[in-house]
């Protein structure tokens, strides 16, 4: 099956506002096996939206639109799409009834320009949204091709399509498609490469490498008739990637939300255990990609964030953990040439000395990486999560 997707907002092409619901379907689209071969970005203009609908249509099966379902007058997704297949939009009374109960909920007045977020082309299938005042709708657009319209706000449309559309999409294949996510820090994507080489694995399952700062991600993909055959194909070469990139894996998952942070966090929660931060380094950067993990409010108990260079005097992580009362501490201090890390805690002390080129954002963002790398490989053997 084939996919397109297309973001309908001025604000876009003018780049206020970055397009991340393109990358988070792009992601979902990709972990159902359904392949896209074009994206596009269409402001909030008629007729160049009914052009962008014919010839996604002419080229996928599937076309997703992302924004403009709203009252106003520059919303115009269904009605662009509508025109395209010749059909005209009729109220429908499910969504009619859900639009009222949302403004009522959000004890708003509902103006006579919300009815058109109840126009629909007949035999469309609704996808009534309890997030937001727009429902979605996949829309039958001839020759067994459809349109799924999803409401712009991400906090909207990611929670439609995982609960409506993903089910709706792998029902239409027949097919179960289940992944597996290997991170993996401490080795580059040509090493890892090298080390898998001749596993060849193409077909089913088949091994994507995504690579990020200083990381290097596989996601284990494979297709079955249902979710045992394809955990029975996952897991032998899960196995066998696993027991060749030996301790560089630092967690397995079923979803790519994986993360050093989050495995880091997971990690403190498991065993119990508190951690005070003092950043000298990443201007935050660690607490921010900490805080951001689940289970972070119970592990961290403070974060100082000093600038570079700061006289810290004697400080160790030793010291801050103590003088917070936290059972570990991390410190990431930067110095002319080098930056330390710096690990108590745990019944063990640690330290790396890191020597880091490249511009600021790379610096801080492999520094982050290694101080929470070191934090986990203390606290946790490699954590495999997941079924399997
Ligand atoms: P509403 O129900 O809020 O009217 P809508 O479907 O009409 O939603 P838009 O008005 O196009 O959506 O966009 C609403 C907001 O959603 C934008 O201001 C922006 O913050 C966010 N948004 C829209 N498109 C995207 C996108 N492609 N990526 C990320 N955010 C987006």
């Amino acid at each position: 099956m084939i996919a397109e997707i297309l973001c309908v907002g001025t604000e876009l092409l003018m780049g206020q506002i970055l397009n991340t619901n393109a990358r988070f379907l792009s992601r979902q689209l990709a972990a159902l096996g359904i392949s896209q071969y074009h994206q596009t970005v269409v402001g909030d203009n008629a007729e160049r939206l009914e052009d962008a609908y014919r010839l996604a249509l002419s080229r996928a099966d599937v076309v997703i639109t992302s924004g403009g379902l709203g009252p106003t007058a520059d919303d115009i997704t269904k009605r662009a799409a509508a025109r395209v297949l010749g059909r005209e939009l009729v109220p429908f009374p499910e969504a009619e009834a859900m639009v009222r109960q949302r403004f009522r909920e959000y004890g708003r007045e509902m103006h006579a320009n919300n009815l058109s977020q109840t126009l629909f082309v007949p035999g469309t299938r609704l996808i009534l949204n309890p997030y937001g005042t727009a429902p979605g709708a996949i829309v039958p657009a001839g020759e067994g091709k459809t349109i799924i319209h999803l409401p712009g706000p991400p906090r909207e449309l990611e929670p439609l399509f995982r609960e409506q559309v993903s089910p709706w999409l792998a029902s239409l294949s027949g097919r179960v498609i289940l992944s597996r996510y290997i991170h993996i820090f401490g080795m580059g994507e040509s090493a890892v490469d090298e080390k898998l080489r001749d596993l060849e694995l193409g077909g089913n399952p088949s091994l994507s490498p995504y690579c990020s700062t200083g990381e290097v991600m596989l996601r284990l993909t494979a297709s079955g008739e249902d979710a045992e055959s394809c955990r029975a194909l996952l897991r032998p070469v899960e196995a066998e990637v696993c027991r060749r990139l030996g301790d560089t894996v630092y967690a397995v998952e079923d979803d790519d939300e994986g993360s050093l942070a989050k495995s880091c966090a997971e990690a403190f929660r498991r065993r119990g255990l508190t951690l005070v931060l003092l950043d000298e380094a990443t201007g935050g950067l660690i607490a921010s990609e900490l805080s951001s993990a689940p289970g972070a409010d119970e592990m961290l108990r403070a974060a100082l964030i000093l600038p570079r260079a700061h006289d810290t005097g004697s400080a160790s992580a030793q010291e801050i953990r103590t003088r917070f009362g936290a059972d570990c501490g991390l410190a990431a201090i930067a110095g002319d040439d080098e930056t330390r890390i710096l690990f108590s805690g745990a019944g063990r002390e640690r330290s790396l000395s890191l020597h880091l080129t490249g511009d600021v954002y790379r610096v801080r963002t492999l520094t982050a990486k290694h101080a929470l790398h070191l934090a986990l490989s203390v606290i946790a053997s490699p954590i495999r999560s997941g079924k399997h």
